[in-house]
């Protein structure tokens, strides 16, 4: 052996040509798998928990071990009955293109290191903002771990250009339906609480417009400094896409950064529903997407679109000495400059491949099928006596519970009854179904971006929870 980690051609064949199998059969064979897994601390620490050992095992021992104790004892978030927080349905191409990546150990942030690196992630970027009516020349971007990354991106920007070094009046706008990463982005910024305004949302969960024009007011005439709103396209709870036109007007007659969080909603932009309902979204000064969600691709990729490339150069560059030999032409672009990573992975790969490969077309009918099973579901679920809406099918998320016409139950029977059906159904391990609350009431949530997801599935999940809620009132007598 020449190098100390060195394998034979021959080991690294064998072994690589395993895992390509197990990798296969996760694809082909998911179904006949349960995507729940449940584990405490105490069961994991007799299975893993061991000092570093100084000498080494058989390759093959390891994997085995891992096949055996690691995988099973994962969730499979890209099952067809994973319905809960948001599935990720990943697909085959984009894994082998991160193996590939992270194969040849491809560094994606300098221009002189990997020039086709950073090219795909011009080129990738430049699709992105293309689909959502950026301007592609002047606008830019930058893929990040996710979609919290590509937040917290965004508001350093924001804060940067809209206040330059003192931020101490500055104000933040969000609803109280933005995703958490938000705030906890804000936090991480060094902004005090009292530099938070939390809005309250509407029957429908959008942003309470007048309510927030109200606050904007107030906090001038206090001598603050309004200077963001975080609107969201597509809220993890319910999909709700705020109203973006009516932000947008308040943005430009208040000069207020536009900030869309569009982790999970803005990939609808594909469909014809969604570019419907996200009507607004090419307002933005900057737009969260998240392409481990509903683009289809394996963690982690999440990106950060702006209206103006200089916005995230003037925020991050830094010129340290030892980078000095590789700064190349404006054009040539270092995404090392762009955001907080030095070193990246090379995550535009797969998405590059995965687009190329399937087509973008393939990419449409997949978004536009989720969309419409989540309604044939709303259908399904308005026909039956036992059944509530509580927010209908919204870019692929429905909220509703169990509340039978027939028989009288209170609100707080109600919220047991539906996270006793929730539990259940995932202690059976068949469905991941799990609940969420809106306007105080306990409701089933699913989220329904996977695309081998069919409306038997759905119908089976939905069979169980009825034998488990009958279950339940029997329990109890009614
Ligand atoms: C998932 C999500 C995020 C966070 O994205 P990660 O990729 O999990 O970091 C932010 N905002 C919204 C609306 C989301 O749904």
């Amino acid at each position: 052996m020449d190098s100390h980690f060195d394998l034979s051609v021959k080991e690294m064949k064998d072994y690589g040509y395993k895992i390509v199998d197990i990798i296969v059969s996760h694809f082909s064979d998911i179904e006949k798998k349960k995507p729940v897994m449940k584990a405490s601390r105490e069961e994991m620490d007799v299975v893993f928990l061991q000092e570093a050992p100084e000498n080494g095992t058989s390759a093959d021992e390891v994997l085995n071990f891992v096949m055996k104790n690691v995988i099973p004892n994962s969730a499979l978030s890209s099952h067809p009955k994973s319905f809960s927080f948001v599935p990720g349905p990943s697909n085959f191409i984009s894994t082998m293109a991160d193996s590939l990546a992270t194969g040849f150990n491809i560094f994606s942030g300098g221009w002189i290191i990997s020039p086709a690196a950073a090219e795909l992630e011009i080129v990738t970027i430049n699709w992105l903002l293309k689909m959502f009516n950026f301007p592609v020349r002047k606008g830019g971007g930058i893929f990040t771990s996710g979609g919290s990354m590509a937040n917290l991106t965004a508001l350093t920007t924001a804060r940067r250009i809209k206040c330059g070094e003192d931020f101490s009046k500055a104000i933040i706008y969000l609803s109280d339906q933005a995703h958490s990463s938000n705030i906890k982005a804000i936090r991480v910024l060094g902004f005090k609480k009292e530099q938070i305004r939390i809005i309250p949302t509407d029957i429908e969960f959008k942003f309470s417009i007048n309510k927030l024009k109200n606050e904007i007011a107030k906090d001038r005439l206090n001598g603050k400094q309004p200077f963001c709103i975080i609107a969201t396209a597509g809220t993890t709870n319910t999909g709700t896409v705020d109203p973006l036109d009516t932000i947008a007007d308040i943005c430009e007659k208040e000069n207020l950064w536009m900030h869309i969080d569009g982790a999970y909603g803005a990939a609808a932009i594909l469909s014809k529903k969604g570019s419907r309902i996200l009507r607004g979204i090419e307002r933005a000064d900057s737009l969260t997407v998240d392409p481990h969600k509903w683009f289809f691709q394996p963690y982690e990729i999440g990106c950060l679109l702006v209206k103006d490339k200089s916005w995230l150069s003037n925020t991050f560059s830094e010129k340290p000495e030892y980078l000095r030999d590789i700064e190349g032409n404006e054009s040539e672009i270092n995404f090392y400059d762009y955001g907080i990573q030095l070193t990246r992975r090379f995550r535009a790969l797969k998405l590059y491949m995965s687009i190329k490969t399937y087509g973008l077309n393939t990419f449409k009918k997949a978004i536009s099928y989720n969309i419409d099973l989540t309604e044939e579901t709303e259908d399904l679920l308005r026909k039956s006596k036992n059944w509530e809406i509580v927010s209908p099918a919204t870019l692929a998320i429905i909220n509703f519970r169990y509340n039978p016409l027939d028989i009288q139950l209170s609100e707080k029977e109600l919220d047991t009854l539906n996270q006793e059906i929730s539990s259940r159904v995932v202690a059976s391990k068949e469905s991941f179904l799990v609940t969420t609350v809106l306007q105080n009431q306990v409701v089933i949530r699913m989220c329904l971006i996977n695309p081998k997801t069919t409306i038997k599935h759905i119908k089976d999940t939905l069979n169980q929870c009825d034998v488990f809620a009958k279950e339940v009132l029997l329990e109890w007598d009614k």
